[in-house]
């Protein structure tokens, strides 16, 4: 490697939660670390975006920042109950005594993305790594030798490494010429936030502390909608119908009459940010350049439709084994640190192909019309009274499959 780029700190593209964890766990090994952001460092980052945050992301940030997982525990919660309705009734509900688990950390915190990057932003201050914002990535030039930068504010720079951690519009990707191919969502979705009432905890709302699943509500007109609590405030999706104009079922009369039905009078007022979207079931081609110096990481390597929460805690991972795979590089000949960085694209790409199918299985679930799957569905629902599993199949359904990735190896026996 060429002493320039040695010397210098890797480099990672973006602020969001992949590039903050990359940073952090690029520290954690002892690698000189520095983030690039295309924003001001003023932004808004509007919406609770990713709430549920896996056990093992936990274990995975406090491992990187020690207290880093705790902190996410302490600002977030557990919501004690699973409940499924079904047009209007009542098809499955549990209640776990010790919803969490009895373990380090819990099973899952729920906890607004933004309360997430703030924590890690305190621990990146702690640690002094620079973050330069208003220095969005225009070109990205590999060698065998190292990376050259240029960056929209007219500086350049070196470094041996570059983790694109620069969301689904990724520049880095672009620069490295990988493609992005992938599907959408035939359903629009509405997202929104809806803030407790005059400050109350979670516990103390008028409605309960569960995760509700309503297929086909009466009260907004027989779409599907899930509401689930994190602190400050519950979570409404809204899966629309497909002769639905997603802008009309968002619009602020409209969010007000549905919030009023779903949640009670007393929340019209309450709604804080509503968005549209149809979700991307995207992933590139490949992690890294041919020059094995730029790793792709989060949203740049993959997109992913929201249902199982696989979304921000598989960019986690991605930031994680990315940085593992660089500090040993860093170190290594030639040869091996080739071979780390694709044991990186191997094991990530393999990630990512998982739990594309497991959210598309969950995707084709919710929008499902076939003869086939109505038919499933409609069954479960007469036999949830009298037979449980039916319920809990309903219950379960929206979200694919539990597990996670297997691990993939490149070759090795
Ligand atoms: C409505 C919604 C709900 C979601 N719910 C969940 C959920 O429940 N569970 C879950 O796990 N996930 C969820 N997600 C997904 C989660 O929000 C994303 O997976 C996560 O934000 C991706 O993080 P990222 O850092 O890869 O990308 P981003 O958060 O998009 O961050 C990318 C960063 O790169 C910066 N950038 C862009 N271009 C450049 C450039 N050229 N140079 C430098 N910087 C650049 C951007 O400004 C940004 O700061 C949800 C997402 C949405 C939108």
């Amino acid at each position: 490697m060429s002493e320039t780029a040695s010397e210098h700190p890797v480099l990672v593209a973006g602020a969001g939660p992949t590039g903050l964890t990359a940073a952090l766990a690029l520290r954690a090994r002892g690698v000189p670390a520095a983030i690039l952001e295309r924003d001001p460092e003023d932004r808004d980052r509007d919406g609770s975006r990713a709430i549920y945050v896996h056990g093992s992301t936990l274990k995975t940030l406090e491992r990187n920042y020690p207290g880093l997982g705790q902190d996410l525990v302490d600002e977030g919660l557990v919501w004690p109950t699973r409940h499924t309705k079904w047009r209007g009734k009542t098809v499955f509900r549990r209640t776990y005594d010790n919803p969490g688990g009895g373990g380090e950390f819990p099973h899952f915190s729920s906890v607004p993305q933004v309360v997430t990057e703030r924590y890690m932003h305190d621990a990146l201050d702690d640690l002094g790594v620079d973050i330069h914002w208003d220095a969005g990535v225009d070109t990205v030039d590999s060698t065998a030798e190292g990376v050259h930068v240029t960056t929209e504010d007219g500086r350049e720079w070196e470094t041996p490494y570059v983790v694109g951690a620069d969301g689904g519009g990724s520049q880095v990707r672009t620069e490295i010429g990988v493609d992005f191919d992938g599907e959408q969502s035939e359903n629009s979705f509405i997202i929104a936030d809806v803030a407790t009432l005059d400050g109350n905890t979670i516990a103390e709302e008028p409605i309960p502390f569960e995760r509700l699943f309503h297929y086909d509500d009466p009260a907004a007109g027989g779409r599907n909608v899930m509401l689930v609590p994190f602190t400050g405030g519950w979570r409404l999706d809204i899966q629309c119908l497909g002769d639905d104009d997603p802008d009309e079922v968002a619009s602020e009369t409209s969010m007000r009459e549905f919030v009023t039905r779903i949640m009670g009078e007393a929340y019209a007022d309450n709604v804080e940010w509503t968005s549209t979207y149809n979700f991307l079931q995207v992933m590139a081609d490949r992690f890294v350049d041919d020059h094995r110096r730029v790793l792709l990481a989060g949203e740049a390597a993959h997109l992913l439709a929201p249902f199982g929460a696989r979304g921000m805690n598989s960019c986690i991972a991605d930031a994680d084994e990315a940085a593992s795979a660089i500090a040993v590089a860093r170190q290594a000949n030639d040869a091996v640190a080739r071979n780390e960085i694709e044991l990186y694209a191997a094991r990530r790409e393999r990630a990512a192909e998982y739990n594309l199918d497991a959210a598309g299985q969950a995707l084709d679930y919710l929008q499902g019309d076939t003869p086939v799957t109505v038919l499933q569905k409609e069954v479960a629902a007469s036999l949830a009274d009298h037979f449980e599993p039916a319920g809990e199949y309903l219950d379960d359904a929206p979200y694919g499959p539990h597990e996670a990735p297997p691990i993939a190896a490149t070759g090795n026996y």
